[in-house]
């Protein structure tokens, strides 16, 4: 008889377990909160605008690559991936625009014009990256984090200090560039996706290598067709999605979770694999008895940002901007230290732009642009709608300094989202939006755990286990919660 799983949660996480669940023959459940899958990958249309909720950056190919041949398919039997070039620009001030070209020559033309000497360096650099970005990819990365043990082979330890773990990305970027211009350009993705450049291994330099080298994606028609190719993925193998179903409480009896309560239903399943936010499910769904991680333990903690982002339609076509664009004309150090050192409101952030309809016109009705503004900021701030005001018209005047353009007057649809949606939308510790930072004492087996301590049935996936926060990282996340069920019934 086949054995049954219940997975909480269809975000990338819990769609990767429950299809590779159900390839090996696994019944699988899947009981989503929301009336829709994608989790923090959500997709919403307005006023003939549409918008992704949150991933807009297609970086690490390879990895989706790699999950859609585990079913024998491919990225293209679901989307079409165009590779954007310019990748992104960034605005350091009035006038000051760097264009990131897809072409490696250009980019260390670039670079030279930049910092002369530095072409040559950021091949040394990326060349260093590669060897990380290989390592972690074959060695590392796939690895549970149950146990320290799995690191400890001489390979691996002798890799470590090649990895740069033991050094921040700050130093690392120091040794190489002179030009705080460069520095900020190969440190913006650790930014975004959760840490600062000071408390973040130099391994993470394996982004550049993924970001530059493998290149800057879009699937025509927005992220949400990669969820929508997972799930009719996921549903060909006989997945089950059962929306609208929040999950209220996971009891359990002797040393196995024995049930899995919503509203209306009662389920039973051999495995359970959690992928809503692991805080969540420890504090709010498991008897305290069995929770592994107190309070306390969740607020010691790094955790990546959560984000204030608006949403607007735009009743004409707007210059100066790309696909993707970052304004860094104010101090990014002091953003950065808004959101780790002293949490609070940024009073002059950095803002990112994404605006799909320069290369999608499906995003927009024609003549108009989707444009999509984010700014990370401190989890667990306070967030009303006055702070949201205020920080629209921070948006507007820096749209207007620095591109010329006042597009107030033609905004035709606006839509705010912080703290409080994430919290609502999707049981978000603190309002967070990519889980935890990769810091070095938040990496590998020092994360929470994928297997719980003492219920042997309970599995935890997503962006706050490992490997931690991105889409790709989801995505591995998931085939590991599941690889790990599959092993355990061959002991
Ligand atoms: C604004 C934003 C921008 C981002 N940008 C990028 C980017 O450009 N590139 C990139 O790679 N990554 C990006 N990320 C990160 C990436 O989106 C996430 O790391 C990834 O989607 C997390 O997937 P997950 O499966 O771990 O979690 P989630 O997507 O959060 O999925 C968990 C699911 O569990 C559900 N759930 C919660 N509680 C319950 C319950 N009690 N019962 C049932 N279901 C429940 C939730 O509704 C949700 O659907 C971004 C994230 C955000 C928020």
């Amino acid at each position: 008889m086949s054995k049954s799983v219940i997975v909480i949660g269809a975000g990338f996480s819990g769609i990767a377990s429950a299809s590779v669940l159900a390839m090996n023959g696994f019944k699988v459940r899947v009981l989503e909160k929301n009336d829709k899958a994608g989790g923090r990958a959500g997709l919403f249309a307005d006023s003939g605008f549409t918008f992704d909720m949150g991933p807009s950056w297609y970086w690490m190919p390879d990895v989706f690559d790699k999950y859609f041949a585990l079913f024998g398919k491919k990225t293209s039997d679901y989307y079409d991936l165009i590779r954007l070039d310019p990748s992104y620009s960034f605005y350091f001030g009035k006038g000051e625009k760097v264009e990131v070209p897809a072409d490696f020559e250009k980019l260390l033309k670039l670079f030279e014009s930049i910092e002369p000497g530095s072409a040559a360096k950021l091949q040394h650099f990326l060349s260093e990256a590669e060897y990380k970005y290989k390592v972690a990819m074959n060695k590392f990365v796939y690895k549970p984090g149950l146990s320290i043990t799995e690191f400890l082979q001489p390979e691996l330890i002798a890799s470590a200090f090649k990895m740069h773990m033991f050094s921040s990305f700050d130093s690392h970027l120091k040794k190489f560039f002179k030009s705080k211009k460069i520095r900020q350009m190969l440190e913006f993705p650790i930014l975004f996706l959760g840490g600062t450049a000071k408390n973040t291994p130099a391994m993470y330099s394996l982004m550049n290598y993924g970001d530059i080298k493998l290149g800057t994606w879009y699937p025509q028609g927005g992220m949400y067709k990669v969820v929508e190719g997972m799930v009719s993925l996921a549903e060909s193998l006989g997945v089950m999605f059962e929306y609208n179903a929040e999950v209220t409480s996971i009891s359990a009896a002797g040393s196995s979770v024995n049930k899995v309560k919503t509203l209306n239903r009662e389920y039973e399943a051999d495995f359970v694999i959690a992928s809503a936010d692991y805080h969540h499910v420890e504090q709010n769904l498991l008897p305290e008895n069995f929770r592994s991680y107190s309070e306390k333990y969740w607020n010691s903690r790094v955790l990546s940002p959560s984000s204030l982002i608006f949403y607007l339609g735009i009743d004409c076509k707007l210059d100066g901007i790309e696909h993707h664009t970052l304004f860094f004309d104010e101090d990014l150090d002091k953003h950065a230290s808004h959101i780790y050192e002293d949490p609070s409101w940024p009073e002059k952030p950095s803002l990112y732009f994404s605006c799909t309809s320069k290369t999608d016109p499906t995003a927009a009705p024609e003549g108009m642009e989707n444009l999509f503004v984010l700014i990370p900021v401190a989890p667990g701030l306070e967030d009303t709608d006055e702070i949201r005001e205020k920080y629209y018209r921070i948006v507007l005047d820096r749209f207007k300094k620095i591109t010329g353009q006042d597009i107030e007057p033609h905004v035709i649809f606006k839509r705010s989202y912080a703290h409080r949606d994430f919290e609502k939308d999707y049981n978000a510790f603190r309002g967070n939006a990519y889980g935890l930072a990769n810091t070095l004492l938040q990496t590998a087996f020092l994360k929470p755990k994928m297997h719980h301590s003492k219920l042997k049935n309970l599995y935890y996936t997503g962006q706050l286990t490992v490997p931690g926060p991105g889409v790709p990282p989801a995505l591995i996340s998931g085939q590991m919660a599941a690889e790990l069920i599959i092993k355990s019934l061959k002991q």
